[in-house]
């Protein structure tokens, strides 16, 4: 069953009036039953990744309407607001372990979707959108170069026009989705050394002559999410291909991160609350010095302190899904919210072992697995210290971005 809400369904629900109730309770019973779906269809890890599995999970989350939640109905999406689409992530991520499958998801859609639903031409949210939102094709977004990590405005992927097209010649890194991807995203440089206009976004099918996609990276964490590197060949793409203008690839860059900080994260809150409730039952059963261990107060504080940083995580999250729900163009709430969650995971996932003893470290327990899920997220959608330069400059700190854009 697909979830459609009306695309002007305000489910944040900021007010307390019966149609604000009426969509909470959707949203309530939306989330419910999409944790139901993962526990009943995304109930382990396959490990080594098996792209076969994958496409067939990709196909149920489709017909969930989750590949495409925050797309507008008239291209095939959901048309959840983004507060809606955190919660409907977050219970993802509750229900499954398979913590890499959701950021997949996420990644495909926050990062590659919405970038053609916000800088598509009519003509170009037709051809794609359909089947990117009911999961019968799965996208990937690449700007990362071997050079060209943070400072994404070095990238060396050069696009040159030749009359009705361009001729794409680079490398991409750490492209997530890459080994199963139909569609890619594709930032290059038009003019180099142009600076925040010098970027030019792409969308590039992968049957594309001179596209080709290594093998997937073996990663600590997030095993269910396959990534790779990209090249390109004298890779020929229509003009009708650009997203937004030439010279607009910054733009749609920020528009992804904007995306991507916002609401990605909302599937670590589900594992965090998953990991925390696990926790929670371990201490009170764990004896040792013939009582329950949580009694010790040097354990039950740590489960405390879990607490605060998952909770205080989600407030923020969902503050900044409220901002971008109201158009807000403030940098600095999904920042907060991509430092916030990523670290709290990190934190709870250290805990959550350590609360275990020895079994917290055996491979393959709902905390390491945790724990090394959590890692990268302080790396993707911008390092954790470029979050804070980010935040530092809106401050008016300064902060050490390049003169002109970057991550
Ligand atoms: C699981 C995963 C999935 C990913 N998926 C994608 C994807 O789909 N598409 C894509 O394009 N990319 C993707 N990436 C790449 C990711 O965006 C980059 O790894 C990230 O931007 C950092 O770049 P880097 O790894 O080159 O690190 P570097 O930029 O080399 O940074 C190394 C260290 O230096 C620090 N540093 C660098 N510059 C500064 C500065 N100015 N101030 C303070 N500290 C600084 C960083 O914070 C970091 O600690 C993914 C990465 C991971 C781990």
């Amino acid at each position: 069953m697909t979830f459609v809400f009306g695309a002007d369904a305000d489910t944040s629900a900021d007010s307390d009036t019966d149609t604000g109730a009426d969509a909470q309770a959707d949203a309530a019973e939306m989330c419910r039953m999409v944790e139901a779906f993962a526990r009943r269809e995304l109930g382990d890890v396959p490990d080594p990744f098996a792209p076969a599995e994958f496409r067939r999970r990709w196909l149920l989350a489709g017909g969930q309407g989750l590949v495409g939640s925050v797309v507008p109905t008239a291209y095939g999406g959901s048309g959840l607001d983004p507060v809606t689409a955190a919660a409907v992530l977050e219970a993802l991520g509750h229900g499954s372990p398979d913590t890499g499958f959701a950021f997949s998801v996420a990644a495909h859609l926050f990062a590659t979707v919405m970038p053609i639903v916000e800088f598509g031409t009519e003509e170009q949210k037709r051809r794609w959108l359909p089947a990117l939102c009911s999961g019968e094709r799965i996208a990937a977004h690449a700007i990362t170069e071997p050079e060209a990590g943070s400072d994404t405005l070095a990238l060396r992927t050069r696009a040159v026009r030749e009359g009705d097209h361009y001729v794409l010649d680079g490398a991409k890194a750490f492209t997530t989705n890459a080994p199963v991807a139909d569609v890619f995203v594709v930032q290059a440089a038009t003019a180099p050394g142009g600076g925040f206009f010098g970027l030019t976004a792409f969308v590039v099918e992968a049957d594309t002559p001179g596209l080709t996609v290594g093998p997937a990276y073996d990663k600590v964490g997030l095993r269910g999410s396959p990534t790779a590197d990209v090249r390109l060949d004298g890779c020929v793409v229509p003009a009708s291909h650009v997203l937004g203008a030439e010279g607009a690839g910054a733009s749609v860059f920020a528009g992804s991160m904007k995306w991507e900080r916002t609401c990605l994260f909302a599937a670590y809150l589900g594992a965090m609350r998953r990991v925390l409730d696990s926790t929670v039952a371990h201490v009170k059963e764990r004896e040792q010095f013939g009582v329950p261990i949580g009694g010790f107060q040097a354990v039950s504080h740590r489960v405390v302190d879990m607490t605060l940083a998952l909770e205080s995580a989600r407030l923020l999250l969902r503050e900044a899904a409220r901002g971008l729900a109201r158009g807000s163009e403030d940098e600095v709430a999904p920042a907060l919210a991509k430092l916030a969650v990523s670290e709290a995971a990190v934190r709870i996932g250290l805990d959550a072992v350590q609360l275990r003893g020895a079994l917290g470290v055996l491979s393959g327990g709902d905390a390491e697995t945790l724990l090394r899920d959590a890692l990268p997220a302080r790396i993707f959608s911008g390092t954790n210290e470029i979050q804070k330069n980010n935040i530092a400059r809106a401050l008016g700190l300064g902060g050490n971005r390049r003169p002109g854009g970057g991550r």
